[in-house]
């Protein structure tokens, strides 16, 4: 990162960075006019891993730095997101709270059951799972001596997304190790921090490939919520990092056509995407995310809409624990 980038976001490691770049061979020859990469944000080691370890070490960086002694955060019972949070506190020796969405199951599975075992304090908010009740939570947390810190939803404030600005440069590097040229990236948006952090970080670095953003969470498409809150992250963040016309709006992809069976339900679209490449690479994707980004990835390869010879990459972004938690679904994968 740049050193104004660095004074203005202190940092903390907490992952295992690089994250590996490798070529999917069997999957290059399953789409001969292509050839398929990965990056493996599952790899980051943040108790197994995922996106926002990359987001929490700038998030937690500025906790530290204000003195913080207590975390919260929000998200869904099998959020990644909250598991990670939980395990960066336990790294750092911070208090952690969790306002997770839904009533207590009678027993804990997945990322809710790993939230549990690294010490979260969890609380079920029913109806809210997107941090609606942070603030009242915060000023009691105050009221009772503590100083606390808000990690927003999904990690996607400028300060989470800056750790995406640094993974465009790290791909970059590897691009050029491997001297490869990348025509299009797929992963999954949700909170939308990973993609404007990569949009701002393609720019800086002068990383050219296309973003191709699978949208997981339809909800997020009321009013174009999404869209407008990572168009206000490009911009608070084109000024902040001092890149060209930081005011003019930017063009934001974002591939809507994946997203109707609504969040965390997982299809046939799902199930395809977790066999195909288990079986052909020895890779596991999660049902909610990457499943739903890969098979966005396998609708395109099949397709003939990319452009002839393209290489592509799958940003793969975590999310194993919720793979063995939809058990019953995931029971059905036939061969
Ligand atoms: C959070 C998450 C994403 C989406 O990243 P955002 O920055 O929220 O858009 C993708 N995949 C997995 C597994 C995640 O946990």
């Amino acid at each position: 990162m740049p050193q104004s980038a660095k004074q203005q976001w202190p940092k903390t490691n907490l992952g295992f960075f690089p994250t590996p770049f490798h070529e999917l061979p069997n999957l290059s020859a399953l789409y001969p006019e292509n050839r398929v990469f990965i990056k493996r944000d599952d790899l980051t080691g943040l108790a197994t891993g995922g996106n926002k370890t990359r987001k929490l070490e700038y998030l937690i960086g500025d906790a530290l730095t204000r003195g913080a002694n207590t975390i919260i955060t929000a998200g869904a019972q099998q959020s990644n997101h909250c598991r990670q949070t939980a395990a960066a506190c336990a790294m750092k020796g911070l208090k952690c709270h969790l306002l997770l969405g839904g009533q207590e199951p009678e027993t804990y599975t997945g990322n809710l059951l790993l939230s549990h075992l690294l010490g979260a304090n969890i609380h079920f908010t029913g109806e809210n799972r997107k941090g609606e009740g942070i603030q009242a939570f915060m000023d009691k947390l105050r009221q009772a001596g503590d100083n606390p810190y808000e990690v927003p939803y999904g990690g996607s404030n400028l300060t989470g997304a800056m750790g995406f600005v640094e993974a465009a440069g790290e791909l970059q590097l590897q691009l050029k190790e491997h001297d490869i040229r990348i025509d299009y990236i797929f992963f999954a948006s949700s909170s939308g921090a990973m993609q404007a952090g990569l949009m701002l970080g393609m720019e800086l670095y002068g990383l050219e490939a296309v973003l191709m953003p699978i949208n997981i969470d339809k909800e997020e498409l009321a009013d174009h919520k999404l869209e407008n809150h990572m168009q206000a992250l490009c911009q608070e963040g084109k000024a902040r990092l001092a890149l060209k016309d930081p005011d003019k709006p930017v063009t934001m992809p974002l591939i809507h056509d994946f997203d109707k069976a609504g969040y965390g339900v997982v299809t046939e679209n799902e199930t395809d995407a977790i066999r195909q490449l288990a079986r052909h690479e020895g890779i596991i994707l999660d049902p909610v995310y990457t499943a739903r980004a890969y098979y966005g990835m396998m609708h395109y390869l099949g397709s003939g809409l990319l452009k002839k010879q393209a290489n592509v990459l799958f940003w793969h972004t975590g999310g194993i624990p919720a793979t063995l938690h939809y058990t019953e679904d995931l029971t059905r994968l036939q061969a």
